[in-house]
Formats: structure tokens, C-alpha cells, sequence
């Protein structure tokens, strides 16, 4: 089988309402998504998506990835997609680094393998469990009381995973906010605390040792993987590191080290799922949690995230995210799985399980075969 065509689409998603980073220091409207179509001279068509958190969050760009896919189309076209490490070998020779570039036609070679074998991706991935993934909420910062609001809206929809956002310089209201949520915790919750890197040393240092009798997990609390280690010397609250867990080299000095209890592995800055399963059995290796998620996206960025997340044994998985209904547009209306009472289940339809609706796509912005 070989790849003889990819097509590039580009679409705004639009947020249903303005995101704002931790700290306040980022705002976020719109997605510069980018849909790609491999066909095949079998016949068979995978379908991927990159969807970066705009370009101020991590270093990823809506406009690289399709820069990114132009220089690389000459290496993918010819490649059989259902041997994912050649085609991964053919981008990373033809292009180093630019990780978010390659997801999406990463995910598009996992879609055709999956239709070429009759299996879902979760199950090409080692197999996947019975029971679907927890599905965290995403809970913009604020003063405690509205903080907690939004996480009892999200419960009331059968949500058991939050992720709360902290940081910035008001360490008191940080301690605030956490002891106020905690104390309204239900039992069976799962609330992560995510910083998004908002805290100096002194910030983290000062919040998690004023809170380190609850025994909550914090997520990049710090800038670097060198700051996160100096903050876990003079801490004890579980650690979760998404940011700053890019490449493989990161996941194993992160295990290595013990720098962090939790791994957020976040689809498209890691470049897509064939490096990503390779963290995730450095971190069951290594006795780490595993949050997924794509950073942003369609139902499609949020299915890749959801196969890789139920391939993950129960022990393993703390959540993943869901983006779809942060979102004005579905680009795949009926297809696709949705996040159901705070869970999202992969079912046994072959490859992804998405197909957009192309009409809804557009033209292409460049086609190569
Ligand atoms: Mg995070």
C-alpha cells in the first residue's frame, strides 16, 4: 500500500467562550486548525488533525504544520501509512523537530492502519480496556467560590475529573482557591491543580508547602524541566509535568529522575501517537499517571486522544480532555465518539472512528501527490 495523495484543509475553530490561561496572561478565541486527508492506492483514506492551543501557549503554529507538511510531502508520498515507524523515519530524516507538524499525518497513517486491519486504533495500540476514559473539565481561574461553580455544573453532567486552574502571583488566593475546592471535593473526584507554568520557584515553593497536607497534584508548576526539579527538592505534592514533556529524551529524564508521579501527554506537541505510546510505557514502566489529551481541537484531536488513553490500563489513567464542546462548529456531525456523563468510549469501528463532514471543511488549501 502507498500514500499518493494528501490533502491540507485549514479552519478557525471558534470557542464557544474566551479562554483564559492561568495567570490570566493569555487569551484565547479562536483555533487555527488543519485537517489532513492521505489517500491511498488501495483505496483506503485516513484522516488527521493539528490543532495547537494558538501559538502563545507552547511553540507549535497553525501555519507551521502546513509549512511543515509541504516540505515533508515529497518524503510521505510513497510511504506505506500502515508501517507508522517508516513514515515517522521518513519525516523526522526530512524534517528534525517540528513535532506538531507530523501528528496529523501520524494520525492519518494510524486511521488507515486501523481500516486496513478492521481494528481500532486502541486496540493497534496493545489493545483496549472494556470501560471508557473520565473526561476532565477544564476550569478557567477565579475567585474560589466561582471556581467551584463551574466544577459543580461540569459534576452535575457526571463529570469526575477537573482540571483547576491556579498560578500567578497572588500565592495567598492560590492556597485559597485550593483549600476552598478541596473542602468541597467529592470522594470519587479527580482535581488536578494546573499552574500552565505561572509560578516562579519562590510562587510554587510558597502555595505547595502551605497545601502539602491535602497531598493534591500539581501540573507544570514551573517553567522548565530544571525549575520543576528544583521545586520537587523543596516539595512534596505529586508532580504532574505536560509542557515541558516534548520529546522521549524528556520522559525518560523525567522517569529517571523522578521529577514528576504524573505524565500529561498532550498528542500534538509530542507528534502524534507513535512517539506518545513510547511514553506511555516509560511511564507504566516507572509507576507514573497518565493525563491525555489533544491540545485542542475537533472531536477528531479529541478521539486520537481517547484511543491512546483507553489503551492505557486502569491503574495508569487519571483522565483525559475532551475540546469538542468548547467549541461553536462540529466538523463531523453523528460521527465519532462524544463525551457521554463525564466519559468518552472508544467502540470497535476500525482506525479513528471520525470522518468530517468535508463539506465543512472547505477547499483545500494545497493538495500533493
Ligand atoms: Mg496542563
Amino acid at each position: 500500500m502507498k500514500i499518493t495523495q494528501l490533502s491540507v484543509y485549514q479552519k478557525n475553530l471558534s470557542l464557544k467562550d474566551p479562554y483564559w490561561l492561568s495567570g490570566g496572561r493569555l487569551k484565547f478565541e479562536v483555533l487555527d486548525a488543519t485537517f489532513v486527508k492521505v489517500e491511498t492506492d488501495s483505496g483506503l483514506v485516513g484522516w488527521g488533525e493539528g490543532t495547537p492551543w494558538g501559538h502563545t501557549y507552547v511553540p507549535a503554529h497553525g501555519p507551521g504544520i502546513r509549512a511543515g507538511i509541504e516540505t515533508m510531502a515529497p518524503a510521505i508520498l510513497g510511504q506505506d501509512p500502515r508501517k507508522v515507524e517508516l513514515v515517522e523515519r521518513a519525516m523526522d530524516t526530512c524534517l528534525p523537530g517540528h513535532l506538531y507538524a507530523k501528528q496529523p499525518i501520524d494520525l492519518a497513517c494510524w486511521d488507515i492502519m486501523g481500516k486496513a486491519f478492521g481494528l481500532p486504533i486502541a486496540d493497534l495500540l496493545g489493545g483496549k480496556r472494556d470501560t471508557g476514559t473520565p473526561v476532565a473539565s477544564s476550569v478557567s481561574s477565579g475567585e474560589p467560590d466561582y471556581m467551584m461553580d463551574i466544577i459543580k455544573q461540569y459534576r452535575d453532567k457526571g463529570y469526575i475529573a477537573h482540571s483547576a486552574k491556579v498560578g500567578g502571583s497572588d500565592t495567598k488566593k492560590d492556597i485559597e482557591r485550593i483549600r476552598h475546592i478541596e473542602a468541597n471535593r467529592l470522594d470519587n473526584e479527580i482535581i488536578l491543580y494546573d499552574v500552565n507554568r505561572a509560578w516562579t520557584r519562590r510562587e510554587a515553593s510558597i502555595v505547595m508547602n502551605a497545601v502539602s497536607d491535602l497531598g493534591v497534584t500539581f501540573e507544570q508548576p514551573g517553567e522548565t524541566l530544571d525549575d520543576i526539579a528544583q521545586i520537587r527538592s523543596v516539595t512534596t505534592s505529586p508532580i504532574s509535568v505536560d509542557e515541558t514533556l516534548v520529546t522521549l529524551q524528556d520522559a525518560a529524564r523525567i522517569a529517571r529522575d523522578g521529577l514528576a508521579d504524573v505524565f500529561g501527554i498532550k498528542l500534538n506537541r509530542v507528534g502524534g501517537l507513535t512517539k506518545a505510546r513510547r511514553m506511555r510505557d516509560i511511564a507504566i514502566e516507572h509507576g507514573i499517571q497518565m493525563f491525555i489529551m489533544a491540545t485542542g481541537g475537533s472531536v477528531m484531536a479529541d478521539t486520537e486522544s481517547a484511543h491512546l488513553a483507553q489503551s492505557i490500563p486502569d491503574a495508569f489513567i487519571r483522565a483525559c480532555w475532551s475540546c469538542q464542546d468548547m467549541l461553536i462548529e462540529d466538523i463531523a456531525p453523528g460521527s465519532g465518539p462524544r463525551c457521554v456523563d463525564g466519559f468518552i468510549t472508544i467502540d470497535d469501528t476500525p482506525g479513528l472512528g471520525v470522518t468530517p463532514d468535508e463539506s465543512l471543511l472547505g477547499e483545500p488549501v494545497a493538495v500533493y501527490r
